[in-house]
């Protein structure tokens, strides 16, 4: 479905973003991955090319301008062209309200807003028509969880900001959408079993998700089957929000 295609995947040294890299991979596309851990990327890039893909691992903070411009150029230089990118990196530091700092407030905003604002830019200026930017949001952008307000503002404002700039950048021919992940099973989401158990009780599909459930809806819309849908976030939880 990708073959011949370039994609960028930030955050992909595991996780979700690991999944990512691997489905585009494994779907024809030459892949950058990247990450703040450079060991953990260039870890995933090379099972990638044990596999008989094509990666390229990178360092890059995606709440960094010049590590971000430097990531695209990397891309270009190393493929030629850019076709996908994949807004996948973010954290998520469990904190009551009250309790919040200023500092621990704009890390989350800066690592997960802020970063989707320079990347995609980076990113659209350097790409041709038909190219796809996938953006990783969160069933946080539509419910309210305890101890994560700031990283829900950042999933809200992922999902109205992808509007925006669908309209921006469909003059371009290229098209933003968003996946919206329920809760999925990853190095940066591990629990307890006990909590895990009640999670799985809230799922009406009634298991816990897997990277590769977010690769393959990221895999359709970075895909030109997705070529008349943009601006949209599509939500991938097993149908927990449906209640
Ligand atoms: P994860 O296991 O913690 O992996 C995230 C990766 O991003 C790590 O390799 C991390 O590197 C990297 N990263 C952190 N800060 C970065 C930065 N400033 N620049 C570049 N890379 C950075 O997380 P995940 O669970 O796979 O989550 C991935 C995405 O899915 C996030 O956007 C998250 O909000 C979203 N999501 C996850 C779930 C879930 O249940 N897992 C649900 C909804 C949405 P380090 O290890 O070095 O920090």
């Amino acid at each position: 479905m990708l073959k011949g295609k370039s994609a960028i995947v930030t955050g992909a040294g595991q996780g979700i973003g690991e999944g990512i890299a691997k489905v585009l991979a494994k779907d024809g596309a030459t892949v950058l991955v990247a990450d703040l851990n450079l060991e953990n990327a260039e870890k995933v890039a090379k099972t990638i090319v044990g596999a008989g893909g094509k990666a390229v691992a990178i360092k890059c903070d995606v709440s960094n301008k010049s590590e971000v411009d430097a990531m695209v150029e990397k891309a270009i230089s190393e493929f030629g062209k850019l076709d996908i990118l994949v807004n996948n990196a973010g954290i998520y530091p469990f904190k009551p309200f009250l309790e919040m700092t200023e500092e621990e407030w704009d890390k989350v905003i800066n690592v997960n807003l802020k970063s989707s604002f320079l990347c995609t830019q980076a990113a659209a200026l350097k790409m041709a028509e038909g190219s796809k930017i996938v953006t990783i949001s969160s069933i946080a952008g539509f419910v309210g969880f305890e101890g994560l307000a700031h990283y829900c503002a950042t999933k809200g404002g992922i999902n109205a900001s992808i509007r925006a700039i669908a309209l921006e950048l469909a003059k371009k021919k290229i098209n933003i959408n968003a996946v919206a992940p329920g809760a999925i099973q990853t190095p940066g989401a591990a629990s307890a079993e006990e909590v895990m158990k009640q999670t799985i009780a809230m799922i009406p599909v009634a298991r816990m998700g897997q990277p590769e459930d977010i690769a393959n809806a990221v895999t359709f819309l970075a895909s030109d089957r997705a070529d008349y849908i943009t601006g949209q976030t599509l939500i991938v939880d097993g149908g927990w929000t449906l209640r």
